[in-house]
């Protein structure tokens, strides 16, 4: 794991996914740099990863500093290695069903749904975000699972005329309080991505629980539903790259 500067929240998600290789056996490795850091900096170390035969996975923790250019990080990560998915190399073969890793919040939303036996196929699912990292993996996914899918985002007109038809709601705008009970169909399974701090220091999703709880089938709460289940796949994705890269030394030899 790379953790540039100190933004709190990235601090959080890196200590717990420390925590989390550690409670499955995986050794890892957290690089510190200064927020000043330079370009070259990031991507030596990169590189050096790359090289690296006992290093599986590589995570650059997002967001990074305005002077770090994301893209050139983000493609100087060996695609075998990336198991946030990021690299532009995993992002076309998940549009093309060819999928290398699958990024990990909307894998784990998949997992969510695979668990609780919620049908996919055929389902009006409205995905309210379209970031690359959410949004628009998540999108593809359940695409490729046979859904129907929209995708809102920030200038959406009437975004209830949207919301009000999803049999699966996907959340993840970084809006806390966007999705009200009016908004949701009534037995609707409504997956809350959203992580949001409040002034008093509270966590929130961008779902009004205690109103859609009432009218949603399933819901997943905030803190404790989708963002556990993100720091899951990252170590089942590095796992798997770890199984595919001693299978390849098998076959090698
Ligand atoms: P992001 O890059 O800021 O993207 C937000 C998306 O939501 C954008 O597509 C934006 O539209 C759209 N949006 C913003 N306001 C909206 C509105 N009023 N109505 C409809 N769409 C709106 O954020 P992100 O990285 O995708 O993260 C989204 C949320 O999920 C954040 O709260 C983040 O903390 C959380 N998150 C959680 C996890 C987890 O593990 N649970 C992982 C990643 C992120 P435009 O494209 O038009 O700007």
């Amino acid at each position: 794991m790379i953790l540039v500067g100190h933004d709190p929240a990235s601090a959080v998600y890196v200590r717990n996914k420390v925590r989390a290789c550690e409670a499955a056996g995986i050794h890892s490795f957290t690089h510190r740099l200064h927020e000043k850091v330079e370009n070259e900096e990031l991507l030596n170390l990169i590189t050096r990863l790359n090289a690296d035969p006992s290093v599986h996975g590589i995570l650059v923790q997002l967001p990074l500093p305005a002077h770090i250019d994301m893209a050139r990080i983000l493609e100087t990560i060996a695609p075998s290695k990336d198991v946030d998915g990021f690299h532009l190399y995993n992002v076309g073969a998940l549009v093309t069903g060819n999928t290398v890793f699958s990024p990990c919040t909307p894998y784990g939303v998949v997992k969510l749904l695979e668990h609780e036996g919620i049908p996919v196929e055929g389902q009006n699912v409205v995905v309210v975000g379209a970031s690359n990292i959410v949004g628009k993996p998540m999108a593809l996914m359940l695409m490729a699972r046979d859904a129907t899918v929209a995708i809102c985002h920030a200038k959406a007109r009437d975004l209830a005329q949207f919301t009000i038809g999803a049999d699966i709601l996907v959340v993840a705008a970084g809006v806390p309080g966007l999705i009200t009970a009016p908004m949701v169909k009534k037995g609707a399974v409504v997956i809350d991505v959203g992580i949001n701090r409040l002034e008093d220091g509270k966590i929130v999703g961008d779902v009004d629980f205690a109103g859609v709880s009432r009218r949603a089938s399933h819901i997943t709460p905030v803190p404790g539903g989708v963002g556990p289940m993100t720091v899951t796949m990252l170590l089942v994705n590095t796992i798997e790259s770890a199984e595919r890269f001693y299978a390849a030394q098998r076959t090698a030899s």
